[in-house]
């Protein structure tokens, strides 16, 4: 079944619209994510689920944003975002080759109401937007506001802190365990932990979590996408019950 939004004919937008009004929204970067997954990992995660997700319950699935905000540190009059300092990142500061997707906040704020306003005038009534951490917590943060102000019910896949020690938040580290095991099952050809250090007292670079070399399998990656997508499945139904 065809999900993709740029994909569809006014007619099948339609049907679609009338079956569930829903729109993902896969929130990406072009990121560094280790040495051995693609710089779009973060949209490649969110947008594979969200196209498993609607094939499931219903809505379309939109391009992904690839344009995000991230922690911001400036030296020198030279601007080092997310990973290119923080966390298990290069100590000094450095450039990680390819990522390209910094914008600050405010902008970042005003893309997304751009968005939410043509997709309420386009019919939807659901927003689910996830993917890169920071860009899904200005969701976290904003989502009930925004949805007052573009009547829409706005959801991500996160869950409350409580239940987040399992190890199985979609996307809930950075190029780590978590992120390869999705990408291992959604992405399989994409994934190449042949480019990891060999010597496993060498920590990769820039990779934030449990290590993947010991521990990701595309076993634990379907793991995760099917306890999301049930999770959401009965979310959103509950969601359209609601509307009718
Ligand atoms: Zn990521």
């Amino acid at each position: 079944m065809e999900v993709l939004y740029g994909r569809l004919t006014p007619s099948e937008f339609k049907a679609s619209l009338q079956k569930a009004p829903i729109a993902y929204l896969p929130l990406g970067t072009l990121e560094w994510h280790g040495a051995h997954l693609p710089l779009g990992s973060d949209f490649l995660q969110s947008q594979g689920f969200f196209i498993k997700l609607a094939q499931r319950v219903g809505g379309v699935v939109l391009p992904p944003l690839f344009l995000g905000p991230d922690k911001e540190l400036e030296i020198d009059e030279f601007e080092y975002y997310g990973m290119d300092y923080f966390g298990y990142a290069p100590n000094p500061p450095r450039q990680l080759p390819g990522s390209a997707y910094w914008v600050p906040n405010y902008l970042f704020s005003a893309i997304i109401e751009a968005i939410l306003k043509q997709l309420g005038r386009a019919g939807f009534k659901i927003v689910v937007a996830y993917g890169h951490g920071p860009s899904t917590d200005y969701f976290i943060k904003n989502g009930e506001g925004l949805g007052k102000r573009f009547d829409l019910a706005i959801f991500t896949l996160s869950r409350p802190e409580a239940e987040r020690k399992d190890d199985m938040e979609f996307q809930g580290d950075h190029a780590a365990m978590i992120e390869t095991s999705i990408m291992m099952a959604l992405h399989p050809k994409l994934v190449h932990m042949e480019n990891l250090p060999k010597d496993p007292n060498e920590w990769p670079l820039a990779v934030e979590g449990k290590d993947p070399r010991k521990y990701a399998s595309a076993e634990l990656g379907d793991k995760i996408i099917n306890y999301h997508l049930e999770r959401m499945e009965r979310i959103l139904n509950d969601q359209l019950a609601k509307l009718t």
